[in-house]
C-alpha cells in the first residue's frame, strides 16, 4: 500500500486461514497489518477483496504494532468484516489482535486530545537543543498528528503475547494449517510482534528487520530516559536463533533471505553511530540537536528532524546508560553530553 511519506509503501500479508467459533468453521482471510487511514488505501483494499480473497470473508486483522501504517485502517477493516447479531444469525466479530501495549498507546493516540505531541514533545525537543522557534512551533503544532492518520481504534481486541502460537493457515489448502509463534520485539515500538512460521520457515518481521534502511529508533518525550537502542540490539540478538534460511518478510522492502548477515550489518550500523558521538562529545559537549548534521548529512524537514532528533537522542541515551556519557544542563537548560 502506497504511503505518504519519504517511505512511500508498506508491505500487508494476507494468510488464507480459517476460524471455529459458535457457527462452525470458517473459511476466509487473516489480514497482517492495515495501511493508513484513508480514501486511496480504502479503495484499493476494497480491489483486493473483490478480486484477491475468492470470495471468502477477512476473519481477523493482526498488526504487529501500533504506527499509523501498520494500524491506521484497523477500525476500519474490523467493522467491514464484523457482523452485527440477528435473529436468524449469531454474527461474527472480526477481530484486531496485537500486543496490549500497543493497543493501549493507539487507543490513546487516537483520541484528538492526546499527548501524542504539542507541548510535551515541542518542551523535550528544545530541551535537546532543538531551538529553531520555527520548527519548535510546529511540533507545538503537531498534537493530533498521530489521530489524524489513526482517527480510531476498535473498542475491542485480542492480546498477543511473546511466546504464544498462533495458529493459522487454511485445512481446506495444500499449505495446512500450521502455529506462528509471536516474537516481541522492542525499542521501535512499545510491544512490536513479529511472527515466526517453523513449518513454513517464515518470518512476518514488521519493522523489526528490515533489508535496507535501518529501523527507527528513537526517544519520545512520553519516555525521557529510555534506551530504545540498547533493547532493540537485544530483540535483534533473539532473531538470530532462527534458521538461517528463514524467509524474512519485512513491512518495507524486498522479502529476503539471510537474516543473520543483516542482524549483523545493523549491529554494525550502530556501533559505527554510537562511535560517531562519542568522537564528536570528546571535542565539545553536544546536544542531541548538535549531532544532526554528524548523523545525518542531508537537509531534514521538520517531519524527518523530530525523527533524526529522537535517533540522536537514543544514541546518547545509550551510551549515558552506558556510563560513557554524562549529561549536563547549559545555562539554556538545554541537555549537553560529554564523555564521562
Ligand atoms: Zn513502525
Amino acid at each position: 500500500m502506497p504511503l505518504p511519506f519519504a517511505l512511500n509503501h508498506i508491505n500487508l500479508w494476507l494468510l488464507r486461514d480459517e476460524i471455529a467459533d459458535d457457527a462452525g468453521v470458517r473459511q476466509g482471510w487473516t489480514i497482517v497489518d492495515c495501511g493508513i487511514a484513508d480514501a486511496a488505501t480504502r479503495a484499493l483494499w476494497e480491489a483486493i477483496f473483490n478480486t484477491q480473497l475468492d470470495g471468502l470473508p477477512v476473519l481477523r486483522v493482526i498488526a504487529t504494532h501500533m504506527h499509523p501504517d501498520h494500524i491506521g485502517l484497523a477500525h476500519w477493516l474490523t467493522t467491514r468484516w464484523s457482523r452485527p447479531v440477528h435473529a436468524a444469525d449469531s454474527g461474527f466479530d472480526c477481530r484486531l489482535w496485537m500486543s496490549a501495549t500497543d493497543y493501549a498507546v493507539a487507543v490513546l493516540g487516537s483520541r484528538a486530545d492526546s499527548s501524542m505531541g504539542g507541548d510535551a514533545a515541542a518542551d523535550f525537543a528544545a530541551r535537546h537543543g532543538l531551538l529553531d522557534a520555527e520548527a519548535v512551533a510546529q511540533i507545538r503544532e503537531r498534537a493530533s498528528f498521530f489521530a489524524s492518520m489513526v482517527p480510531r481504534m476498535p473498542a475491542a481486541y485480542r492480546r498477543l503475547m511473546d511466546g504464544e502460537l498462533v495458529p493459522a493457515g487454511s485445512t481446506a489448502t495444500p499449505a495446512g494449517r500450521h502455529p506462528w509463534r509471536c516474537i516481541a520485539g522492542y525499542g521501535h515500538a512499545p510491544e512490536h510482534i513479529a511472527l515466526y512460521n517453523a513449518a513454513l520457515g517464515v518470518l512476518i518481521s514488521g519493522d523489526m528487520l528490515l533489508p535496507r534502511i535501518s529501523t527507527n529508533i528513537s526517544v519520545s518525550h512520553h519516555e525521557p530516559e529510555a534506551d530504545p537502542l540498547a533493547m532493540f540490539l537485544a530483540s535483534l540478538d533473539r532473531l538470530r536463533e532462527l534458521p538461517a534460511d528463514t524467509l524474512v518478510l519485512p513491512s518495507h522492502g524486498k522479502p529476503f533471505q539471510g537474516l543473520h548477515a543483516r542482524i549483523d550489518q545493523l549491529f554494525a550500523h550502530h556501533a559505527d553511530r554510537l562511535a560517531e558521538v562519542m568522537a564528536a562529545c570528546r571535542q565539545t559537549p553536544h546536544s542531541a540537536a548538535d549531532l544532526l548534521p554528524v548523523l545525518f548529512k542531508r537537509p531534514l524537514d521538520v517531519h524527518q528532524t523530530t525523527f533524526a532528533l529522537g535517533e540522536a537522542i537514543a544514541h546518547l541515551n545509550a551510551l549515558w546508560h552506558q556510563g560513557q556519557l554524562v549529561r549536563r544542563p547549559d545555562a539554556q537548560g538545554v541537555y549537553r553530553f560529554s564523555p564521562a
